[in-house]
């Protein structure tokens, strides 16, 4: 019992985040805009990058370093569109982050953390590692107070039609907490 009383005030002290690597730390390039976001937002949308896997810190390095020029300098955005990438070993890339709007889902980008999964999820699920750190990364979110406790949870199908976040992992999206078609 003390030992779970350590481990929650511990937790609360730690606010239970997993691992999240900067943009500096993946070696990301800075924004070139930057809109504050108003936190703590109702939404997380989930997403799958739609291109190859990755399975090592620094292969899915380079798969960030990929997406994000694509973003800005094919897409003309600020910055890579996501709040955050999470790869197949389960590491997780900062992109615009807790407080910047992203640009990953028209509408709901003001109010809501993107965050997706590096791979093609059509036929295929992310891995464990990879599942489990996008959940403890929304749950950090609320922890430290950049999402709502009753926050909703969508896939980007939801919100725009895209097949986005691959139909084998959008069913799972679904039964994940908070979903709301
Ligand atoms: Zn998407």
């Amino acid at each position: 019992m003390l030992r779970l009383f350590a481990f929650l005030a511990l937790c609360a002290l730690a606010q239970c985040c997993p691992t999240i690597l900067t943009k500096s730390q993946w070696g990301g390039r800075a924004p070139t805009c930057r809109t504050a976001m108003a936190t703590p937002v109702t939404y997380v949308v989930i997403h799958h990058t739609a291109g190859a896997a990755c399975s090592s810190q620094s292969t899915c390095i380079t798969q960030a370093k990929n997406i994000q020029n694509m973003h800005i300098n094919t897409n003309g955005w600020c910055d890579i569109g996501y709040s955050f990438l999470v790869g197949g070993d389960g590491s997780i890339f900062e992109g615009r982050g807790w407080t910047s709007v992203g640009a990953h889902a028209p509408n709901y980008n003001s109010n809501s953390i993107g965050i997706s999964l590096i791979g093609t999820f059509t036929s295929s699920n992310p891995t464990t590692a990879a599942q489990n750190a996008a959940k403890n990364l929304i749950s950090c979110g609320v922890t430290r107070g950049y999402i709502k406790s009753a926050y909703i949870l969508k896939g980007h199908r939801n919100v725009t039609a895209t097949e986005c976040p691959g139909n084998t992992f959008y069913n799972t999206v679904k039964t994940w907490p908070r979903f709301q078609a």
